[in-house]
């Protein structure tokens, strides 16, 4: 189940996400925050919500009930360091996590910072039923650098003294 880094899947298509974790590695992804144990922390790409944040396998595998126990042990820890750190950088009310394969086979997550409206119009609802112009807005640099900079803090703090 382990491909290196732009190999090819079964499919026969290069793995966006593995060139993803291999660009954060190599310090070339805007959207980098930090590499944790077993996975790869990115500010996703569009920030309707500001501070989700997608926690990507270092290694290609497609499904996560197919991981050994060591790795769903780690990346678990992975996920709610995440968390902690995304809420404290936010102050949101609730962390949704989503892992759902539908688009990108290549285990990952979305750390998705919930909020009260008018910034979260529906928080009671998952925010896939929101618009594709809500979802799909992008991000501005500074905006990411920002949202970056106070996970990356946040990161650092919680991970003080473990
Ligand atoms: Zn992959």
């Amino acid at each position: 189940m382990t491909l290196a880094p732009g190999s090819v899947e079964k499919s026969g298509r290069a793995c966006p996400l593995c060139q993803a974790v291999a660009r954060s590695r190599a310090g070339e992804h805007p959207l980098f925050i930090a590499e944790l144990d077993a996975a790869v922390l990115l500010l996703h790409e569009h920030q309707p919500l500001a501070g989700w944040s997608v926690l990507l396998l270092k290694d290609h595998a497609e499904h996560a009930d197919l991981l050994a126990d060591e790795v769903l042990a780690r990346v678990h820890r992975d996920m709610i360091r995440a968390a902690r750190a995304v809420r404290a950088a936010t102050g949101c009310a609730r962390v949704n996590y989503a892992c759902l394969g539908n688009v990108e086979p290549h285990v990952h997550w979305h750390i998705i910072p919930r909020f009260a409206p008018p910034i979260d119009p529906e928080p009671r609802a998952t925010v896939w039923t929101r618009p594709p112009e809500w979802l799909n807005r992008g991000v501005m640099p500074e905006q990411a650098a920002e949202t970056i900079a106070k996970v990356r803090s946040a990161l650092d703090v919680s991970s003080r003294g473990t």
